[in-house]
Formats: structure tokens, sequence, C-alpha cells
């Protein structure tokens, strides 16, 4: 089933009268199905966080059209069952937190809807076990470490009960450890919950075991498809301004060298395989 839509969607920020700004968003059609983790990569400015913000009608289009479910998000009487549909954690951990303790500030969204108390308090519950924060409950969130912070962000979102999770750079100012937590949780969201992830990032190593690789640049949709399609384009992917992960690109170097190797090996596990059975020569 298609969760989000989008038709020919382009998007252009106001300009001042003597600085007319670029279209942010140029003409793009995809679709994204209930369930699916879905990378979306590009160099800095090329659209990602405008897009993101299309699909939870933060933003509305200029032209084209963009629907959650059958739900036009320039439809007023839907933008709650809307931002409810699709939930977004954004970059900075400290922007996001508003509570005093982190069960309140996983509260925030649910009482915000007018949900009942018993309700919520299992919501709350049920989401700090998810990211693994029910010890946490009382805690200050300025208190946690960045990882922790945007684990609350996720649970926040999760006590909205969401379809689709939105992640806008959510592990980048975080360290190893933190994006790994981080990531880890919302693979499981995805893998087990049927939720739908959409995770924009410029950190290659989230994408390889994601369904779908896009890139945006200059505001357009320039590849889509399963990582290993994607990231064996290793010229035009550069030419986008990004790297392929790093043992594709050293089997790139390699084949050039006229080495006998696949074009296609995204993970290290994947290529090690390949360089034993060429050393054993089989
Ligand atoms: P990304 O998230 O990929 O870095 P953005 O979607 O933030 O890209 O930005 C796309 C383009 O829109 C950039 O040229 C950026 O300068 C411009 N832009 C983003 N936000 C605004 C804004 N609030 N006002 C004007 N221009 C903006
Ligand atoms: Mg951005």
């Amino acid at each position: 089933m298609k969760i989000i839509r989008t038709c020919e969607l382009s998007y252009t920020y106001e300009g001042g009268e003597d600085s007319p700004t670029d279209p942010a968003i140029i003409d793009i059609s995809l679709e994204i199905k209930k369930g699916e983790f879905v990378s979306v990569l590009g160099r800095n400015g090329s659209g990602k966080s405008t897009l993101a913000k299309l699909f939870n009608a933060l933003l509305l289009p200029e032209e084209g059209t963009v629907f959650i479910y059958s739900y036009d998000t320039r439809d007023k009487n839907f933008l709650w069952e809307i931002r409810k549909t699709v939930g977004m954690v954004f970059q900075n951990p400290d922007n996001q937190i508003i509570g005093t303790t982190v069960e309140e500030d996983v509260a925030f969204g649910p009482e915000n809807m007018g949900i009942e108390s018993s309700e919520i308090r299992k919501r709350v519950d049920g989401a700090l076990l998810v990211v693994g924060l029910d010890e946490y409950a009382k805690r200050e969130p300025h208190m946690l470490s960045g990882g922790q912070k945007q684990r609350t962000a996720i649970a926040g979102i999760l006590a909205i009960k969401p379809d689709v999770i939105v992640l806008d750079e959510a592990t980048s100012m975080l360290d190893p450890t933190g994006r790994k937590e981080v990531m880890g949780i919302v693979k499981d969201l995805c893998r087990k919950d049927g939720i739908t992830v959409i995770n924009i990032t410029h950190i290659m190593d989230e994408t390889v075991d994601s369904d779908r690789v896009i890139i945006l640049d200059h505001g357009r949709l320039k590849l889509a498809g399963p990582p290993r399609d994607v990231f064996k384009k290793v010229d035009e992917v550069r030419g986008y301004g990004l790297d392929v992960p790093q043992i594709t690109c050293l089997f790139h170097e390699l084949r050039k060298c006229g080495y006998m190797l696949p074009d296609d090996v995204i993970t290290p596990e994947e290529g090690i395989k390949h360089i034993r059975s060429m050393i054993n020569g089989n």
C-alpha cells in the first residue's frame, strides 16, 4: 500500500523582491510504500529538508501534490490526520525537547491531541520501553546524552502512533554510539512494527540496508533504487557531491586496476567474501 505519493511536486521559498530564489524542489514524483525503509541523500541545499517538510504539511506544495494515504496535504481538513501519520525527528536533539522530565516530554504529543490520561500513560510507558529509556522516565532530559535525547524525541513521536517517521539528519550530531542506538531502534521499528521510515542522512553506513536510496540534487530526484543499484553508479553518485560506501569505492578502484570483482558490493562482509574467494581462486 502506498503511504506517501508526490506528483510533479515543486516548491520555491519566497525570496525578497530583488533576490528571487531558485526552486528548492523541482518536479518530484515518487511513491513510498507502507513499511518501506527509504534513505534520502543529497548534498547540502539539495532540498532534502524541504521535501521532508512537504511530507507532513509543514510546507505546502507550490505546484503538484503530496498525498498521505488519500489525504491531499493542501486540504486543511486533513492537517491533523497528516501530522499524526507522519512524525518528524530533527537534527538538533536540544531543540526538540520541551518537558522537564523525559516522560513529560514524551507525553506532550498525545496530550496535545486531547487523549485521555490513562491512555497517555500507556503510550508513554510503551514508547519509553521501545526506545530503551523506561528507567529514565523521571530524569531531566538535558542531563541525557545526545543519543538518549534523540531516543526521547523518537519516543515522543511514537506516543502519537505515527505510520511514518521522517528523520532529518537525526544522527548527524551524535557520536558513533549514539548513532548506533538511534539507528538500531529505527530499524526495529521498521522491520518489526512495520513503521515506514524515511531517513535523511549523509552517513552512508546508515543507508546500505535500506529498501531504497533516493538521491536529490539541486531540488531534483536524480537516482532512486535499491542501495546496490544506486551505489554501483559510483561516478554519477560522486557527481552529486556524495560518497559511496567505502567498500564499494575500494572495489571500484580495484576493478580499475583489473581485478575481477563485482560492482555491486555495499557491505564489508560481502567484500570479504569476494576477496577471500578471489585469493583462493574460486
Ligand atoms: P538540504 O536539507 O538538502 O540541505 P534544504 O531543503 O534545507 O536542503 O534547502 C534547499 C534549498 O532551499 C537551498 O537552496 C536552501 O538555501 C533553500 N532554503 C531552505 N530553507 C529556506 C528558507 N527558510 N528560506 C529560503 N530558502 C530556503
Ligand atoms: Mg536539511
